[in-house]
Order: structure tokens, then C-alpha cells, then sequence
């Protein structure tokens, strides 16, 4: 048995560990989670505490209430800190939360460029925020970088960027908007939800802040909704958790050991999602009722090589364009046996969804429209099934 000095050094070592540079796989296990202080828990404990007690006045261990902090969300923000490569992280409620908590940045009369076909709830978000607060949201194409300087102006405060898009997988060069950002004094803010850090590395392309919904590839089980952001310098560090300590938009203790515990499998999760999702996007491109296939693995993929160059992983998300109607949709909806009818994406199991009925239906119909995404889209969240499963169920309900 390890007396209680041996704990100590034990975890002293390993902490020290933590603080060098690990490979991403094994950052993905040990960053942030040394042993616990108090038995060596291998596994991070679950602080399920509101309050904290003082040692003596003013004086307590590094905690004093849950909305303000707590060791287990700790260890879950220093992992995140380790995979996105930052300097600081805020876990909070819901990748929506994570966007709310974001845009309390800005102020009345500030404005905002977001790319066009990004997340439904996001875009309802920033509308909301624009009539509600008066903080002008411009919703413009970024796939051509330039396009963002039609919008500059002397109020203009940050471009958000979302890529690859919802359902599109359209992609925005990151490091080409970051650079005209820049040059303009604006953040450059990532949503990089669809990859998540295994497949994408925002900070390292230019961005100021990355937000995330942890619900999708990082937690992974489709057990949690979660969120965070990201940043990488001190002052928008604590420009942000003033924010979400104020708001009171920070995760619970449970949720962030649940997303923990998901990210540990990860990388091994990101591969099979990816190597299913090219054999997903290969079949359906030679369905002859298949019209059109969103996937930037496909060497069709108008961007295939920005996303060679600027991701390490196709990811999990493949969208097609099916030749008819409605009537057709509603088919092949309804006809898959393993991919369940579902919104969300980035778990273990495969979904199918409608864009325009589902998760983009809080998205107006003209807005939809502009951004491409019509009626007879459908998007799949490729799960870690059998590819030939996965290819079979497809095959029957496309009939
Ligand atoms: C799901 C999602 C969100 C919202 O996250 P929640 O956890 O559902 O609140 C934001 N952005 C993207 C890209 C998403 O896929």
C-alpha cells in the first residue's frame, strides 16, 4: 500500500508528465487526469458538490462553489486545453450554451460575419441575438475567403466559421480568413464540432476562440449534451469565464466525467467513423438514385485537397442529394433498419436525418435555400458499425 507521501510524489510525477507535450492519442487519455489527490482514484473522481468547504477565511483548496469551479470540470478543460493545443478552456451545458457564453463577448452595435450554411440552432441564435441585443449578424458564403471583406466595416468584431458546414460539408479555409481577420483586428472563431481536434486543429490555422458541442464526437455515446470554448490568450480567457461564471452557463460535474470518459476512445472512434464514411460516400456516388454526394474524402469534392491540407481526418458526415421527391425521401428515411431516424451525430450508432424537417428546420426556408440545403438532402452520422452493415441497410432502403 502507498502511504500518503508516495501518493503525492506519485501524482506529483505524473502531473509533471501531463505538462510535457504527449502524442494527441495519449494526451487523449492522460491530459488533464492525473491520479486523485486524495486516494489515487486512477479514474478522475466525480465531484458531485455544490460547495466547498474554507480552511479558513479566504483561504480553501482551489474550489469554493460548482458554478464558479469544480476539480472534475478541471480535469475535463485542462484535457480539452491539451487536444485543441490553447491555453485555456471553459466546459459548459451545450455546444449551444458554448455559442451563447461566445457571443456575450460582443456588445449593442457590434456586428459579426458567419459563414451561411452553418448549424440551425446557431443561426437562430445569432437572429435572435441581432433583434434582441442588437448585435448585427451578416450570414455570408465563405468558401471564398475574400467574400468577408465585403462585409468589413469599422463595427465589425469576429468571423465565425463553421467547417466543415451542417449539412453541406462545405469547407472555409481557416488560415485564409484567419490572415484577412487579422489584418482587420477581428476574431477569427472556430465551431469545430464535426472534426473535433482529432480531425482539425484550429488554433494552429490562426483562430482567436474555438467552441465546440462536446455532445457530438468528443462524449461520443450520444449520452450527454455538453459544450465548450476554447481560447488562447489570457485576456479572452478571462473575458470568458467572467461570462460563464456570470451566466451561469458551466457544465455539471456528472456530464463532464461522462465526456471524459468518451474521450479517452477518441482517435480510435474518429478512424472507424472515417474509414465507414468513405465506404458510405463510395457506394452512395454510384447509386444510380443518388444525384449528388457531400463528402470531402471524395476526390469530387469541390475542396478536397483545402481539406487534405487543412484536416487530418474526412471525418464521420456524409450528406446526399437524392434524385425525386419528397416521396422518395420519406422512403428512404423511414426504410433503413440500422441507421436509426435521429437527429444529432458524432455517436457510436448511425443516424439518418432531413436537414430541412429536422435539424435545420429552425433555419427560414429562404435562408435554407441560399445556403443549398433543399428539400430532398439527407444526412448521415456514420457510425463504428460493420461498413458492409452499414452499406446493406443503405442499399435496401434506397430500394
Ligand atoms: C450540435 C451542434 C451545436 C449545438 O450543440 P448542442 O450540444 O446540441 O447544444 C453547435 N454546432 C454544431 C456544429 C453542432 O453540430
Amino acid at each position: 500500500m502507498l502511504v500518503r507521501e508516495e501518493v503525492f510524489l506519485f501524482c506529483f510525477i505524473v502531473n509533471l508528465l501531463n505538462e510535457v507535450s504527449m502524442s494527441f492519442q495519449t494526451d487523449t487519455i492522460h491530459a488533464g487526469v492525473g491520479p486523485d489527490k486524495a486516494y489515487g482514484a486512477i479514474m478522475t473522481p466525480i465531484y458531485q458538490s455544490s460547495t466547498f468547504v474554507f480552511e479558513d477565511i479566504g483561504k480553501h483548496r482551489g474550489f469554493d462553489y460548482t458554478r464558479s469551479g469544480n476539480p472534475t470540470r478541471k480535469a475535463l478543460e485542462d484535457n480539452l486545453c491539451s487536444l485543441e493545443g490553447c491555453s485555456s478552456a471553459v466546459a459548459v451545458t451545450t455546444g449551444m450554451a458554448a455559442i451563447t457564453s461566445t457571443l456575450n463577448i460582443f456588445k449593442s452595435g457590434d456586428e459579426i460575419i458567419c459563414t451561411d450554411d452553418c448549424y440551425g440552432g446557431t443561426s437562430r441564435l445569432m437572429k435572435t441575438v441581432e433583434e434582441h441585443f442588437g448585435i448585427k449578424v451578416h450570414f455570408v458564403n465563405l468558401q471564398e475567403a475574400s467574400n468577408l471583406l465585403l462585409y468589413v466595416n469599422e463595427s465589425t468584431k469576429a468571423v465565425w466559421v463553421e467547417t466543415p458546414s451542417n449539412p453541406l460539408l462545405n469547407l472555409v479555409d481557416i488560415h485564409a480568413v484567419a490572415l484577412l481577420a487579422k489584418t482587420h483586428g477581428l476574431l477569427t472563431i472556430v465551431d469545430n464540432t464535426f472534426l473535433s481536434p482529432y480531425g482539425q486543429k484550429p488554433f494552429e490555422l490562426g483562430a482567436d476562440i474555438v467552441v465546440h458541442s462536446t455532445t457530438k464526437y468528443l462524449n461520443g455515446h450520444s449520452d450527454v449534451v455538453g459544450g465548450a470554448v476554447l481560447s488562447n490568450s489570457e485576456d479572452l480567457d478571462a473575458r470568458l469565464k467572467f461570462i460563464v461564471n456570470a451566466l451561469g452557463t458551466c457544465a455539471q460535474p456528472f456530464d463532464c466525467w461522462l465526456v471524459l470518459r468518451g474521450i479517452k476512445t477518441l482517435v480510435v472512434r474518429m478512424r472507424e467513423h472515417e474509414r465507414n464514411a468513405h465506404a458510405v460516400a463510395e457506394y452512395l456516388e454510384k447509386h444510380p438514385k443518388v444525384k449528388r454526394v457531400f463528402y470531402p474524402g471524395l476526390p469530387a469534392h469541390p475542396q478536397h485537397e483545402l481539406a487534405k491540407l487543412q484536416q487530418r481526418s474526412f471525418g464521420g458526415m456524409v450528406s446526399f442529394e437524392l434524385e425525386g421527391g419528397i416521396e422518395d425521401v420519406n422512403r428512404v428515411l423511414t426504410g433503413t433498419k440500422l441507421f436509426a431516424l435521429a437527429e444529432s451525430l458524432g455517436g457510436v450508432e448511425s443516424l439518418i436525418e432531413h436537414p430541412a424537417t429536422m435539424s435545420h428546420a429552425s433555419m427560414d426556408r429562404d435562408h435554407r435555400e441560399a445556403a443549398g440545403i433543399t428539400d430532398t438532402i439527407i444526412r448521415l452520422s456514420i457510425g463504428i458499425e460493420d461498413r458492409d452493415d452499414l452499406i446493406e441497410d443503405l442499399r435496401i432502403a434506397l430500394g
